[in-house]
């Protein structure tokens, strides 16, 4: 960071009542100047800031097609040429675990996934990354058109696999997909070093406070996000999690939507984002001073001095309301409990001590981000037992892997690119695809259930089978390390249906609406597109989730509901009139939730959800659930408000 870095915390910190200003060169505009109206998205994460853009787009994407300045040509190949060497390296590192496991059985890390045969695959890639044919031509690509990195590396890569695409030939077709897999290899290893700070820009950052590069590789410098709002295409949850030692300010996206796992990661580390703001995003350059506003989904290019005031004294408004620890209920005595979702150990103290009843979710995939290979099982079991030990006597829920879709499989050396994640190899199904994935996992979790208590949670179940494969592997690691409940997530339409039977076999439900939402309204939600509609307030969505919670209540099964509409005020209200008694919300949410829920009878709950029951479409029930629960809930402070 920094010396001219200067930082305003205003609001009682944490949590989206926090506004803080931070100006690594952050400036707003005089009183006589008007700022233009704000670049709209999709409220990610709350949280107001002032800062500076740091434009990644084209770093990120890698398909934004940007030019360079004539003088930025020649670092923009030495970037290219560093990257590649950087990627080469993780690749040559997981052959050889692929080809050491392949000899030993069972060895450490990616060998234990990976075997012979993805041996040779990895070695395949290694030759196609290594080919000095393919490297030329990206950088004469780079020359001729004074191409970014990253978008050098798509054009060609992309245009020569469409032409082995149309080959007869089936094994040179077969090769595009890996030539779009080096392709992108490359540009995530361009993502984490980005651009180069030359001449003009150099001084310009250094006017605004940036830190200068350091040493004589200052031309290769990477450029730490810390401390800007970072401006993407998009970011993914890899991306964010390399950042996390020096965190960026905040999140600005063309792309994505609030229920992604880039939006819940960015909320779990309290970096206010606003996503999905589309081309419009486009216009802004490295350096602006920037407001993001991730209540409102606003952002303000050069705002106003009397704009940046209003922003801070609405969110200290609406800091979080302090109240009293002890059992969750409603303001009728109904008692509900209220756990957290994490992602990794950091938040669990915090959580504990507002009173959180448990972890109704651990997240386990979220700790691989930016791993080439799987967590041994030691290196699990460690993690698991502190947070078991940690929570003691509080029960934490360890979801079992949920790779796939936007969560890669650590290392990405899985061969086949599905032509739609979402509904490929994700959560179960790929964990049963991969062997020794679950067994080792399942290993470290029953060990770790031997400290205290824990939970088993299986993700994206939506077939019984799925569900009795890894019934099977869960005995066979219980009997070595400790008992502990198996329960399922419904996040699939076809589990919410079957609810009764999941009931019978199933020690507890835990209900995902964000994915119940995506998968029952068939809308993507990571795509700005559709994102929107992939929303659990619609009432296809909430039909099923009352037919779980009357499923779970007849036969007695512990139910909770863990997917984002729990954290929000107006939602956990609804969850609670559908009768749900357990809701597992984001660590950030858990005092506005409890707050919210303490103004909430149950009487007035279970007939706004009848009421919301009753409309056609998600933004009526919004609007039912406002009028009947929004300022009951918000309360005299207007506390509630997200
Ligand atoms: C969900 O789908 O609602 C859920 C909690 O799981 P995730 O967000 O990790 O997909
Ligand atoms: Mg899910």
């Amino acid at each position: 960071m920094g010396a001219a870095r200067a930082s305003l915390h205003r609001g009682s910190g944490g949590g989206e009542g926090s506004a803080r200003l931070a100006e690594p060169g952050a400036g707003v505009s005089g009183p006589r100047r008007r700022s233009r109206g704000p670049l709209r998205g999709v409220a990610a994460s709350p949280g107001v800031r002032l800062g500076v853009a740091r434009v990644l787009t084209a770093e990120v994407g890698g398909e934004v097609e940007r030019r360079v300045p004539r003088s930025r040509v020649a670092a923009e190949v030495r970037r290219l040429r560093a990257a590649v060497s950087r990627a080469t390296a993780e690749l040559r590192a997981a052959a050889q675990g692929a080809a050491e496991g392949a000899v030993q059985g069972a060895a450490e890390g990616a060998a234990r996934e990976l075997g012979s045969a993805e041996a040779s695959i990895l070695e395949a890639y290694l030759m196609l990354m290594e080919d000095e044919g393919l490297l030329m031509q990206i950088e004469a690509f780079i020359r001729e058109q004074r191409a970014t990195a990253a978008w050098a590396t798509r054009a060609v890569t992309r245009a020569l696999a469409a032409r082995l695409a149309e080959q007869p030939n089936s094994y040179l077709a077969e090769r595009a997909h890996d030539l779009e897999f080096i392709g992108r290899e490359i540009v995530a290893a361009l993502a984490v070093d980005v651009p180069v700070r030359q001449g003009q820009e150099l001084t310009r950052a250094a006017e605004q406070g940036a830190p200068e590069p350091r040493g004589a590789l200052g031309a290769l410098e990477p450029v730490s996000v810390a401390g800007r709002l970072v401006v993407a295409e998009d970011i993914s949850p890899t991306e964010l999690v390399r950042w996390a030692s020096a965190p960026p300010l905040g999140l600005i996206t063309a792309l994505g939507g609030s229920d992604s796992h880039t939006a819940i990661l960015a909320r779990a580390m309290g970096l206010p984002a606003v996503v999905g703001v589309g081309s419009a995003l486009m216009a802004v350059r490295e350096g602006e001073s920037l407001l993001i506003d991730g209540e409102r989904g606003e952002v303000w290019r050069s705002p106003s001095q009397a704009r940046v005031a209003r922003a801070l004294s609405r969110a200290s408004v609406v800091a979080p309301v302090e109240e009293p620890l002890g059992g969750d209920a409603t303001a009728c005595g109904v008692a509900i409990e209220l756990q957290v979702n994490l992602e990794g150990l950091g938040g669990l103290a915090a959580a504990l001590e507002q009173g959180a009843a448990g972890v109704g979710l651990y997240r386990s995939e979220l700790m691989c981000l930016g791993w080439t290979r799987l967590p041994s099982e030691e290196e699990q079991y460690e993690l698991y037992r502190a947070l078991v030990e940690g929570a003691a006597p509080r029960t934490v829920t360890l979801r079992t892997f949920d790779f796939g879709a936007d969560k890669p499989y650590p290392g990405a050396a899985r061969r086949w690119t599905p032509p739609n994640p979402a509904l490929g190899l994700r959560g179960v199904r790929l964990a049963l695809a991969t062997p020794e994935l679950l067994p080792a996992q399942l290993r470290a979790m029953a060990r770790a259930a031997a400290h205290g208590s824990a939970r088993v949670l299986i993700p994206m179940v939506s077939q019984v089978d799925e569900f009795e494969q890894v019934r099977a592997l869960w005995r066979e690691a219980a009997e070595q390390g400790g008992q502990a409940p198996l329960g399922v997530m419904i996040e699939v339409p076809a589990a919410a249906v079957l609810a009764e039977v999941w009931c019978e076999r199933a020690d507890f439900l835990c209900l995902g609406t964000n994915d119940l939402a995506q998968y029952t309204l068939a809308a993507d939600r990571t795509d700005p597109e559709v994102a929107a509609r992939a929303t659990a307030l619609d009432p296809a969505v909430l039909r099923l989730i009352r037919q779980v919670s009357q499923a779970a209540a007849a036969a007695e099964r512990p139910l909770s509901v863990c997917g984002a509409l729990a954290s929000e005020p107006l939602g956990a209200a609804l969850l609670v009139g559908l009768g749900v008694r357990a809701l597992s919300v984001e660590p950030g949410q858990l005092l506005r939730v409890r707050a919210a829920l303490r103004r909430l009878r149950l009487r007035a709950a279970e007939e706004a959800a009848a009421a919301a029951l009753r409309q056609v479409d998600a933004v009526s029930v919004r609007r039912e659930l406002e009028a009947r629960l929004g300022a009951v809930l918000r309360g005299p402070r207007g506390g509630s408000r997200r």
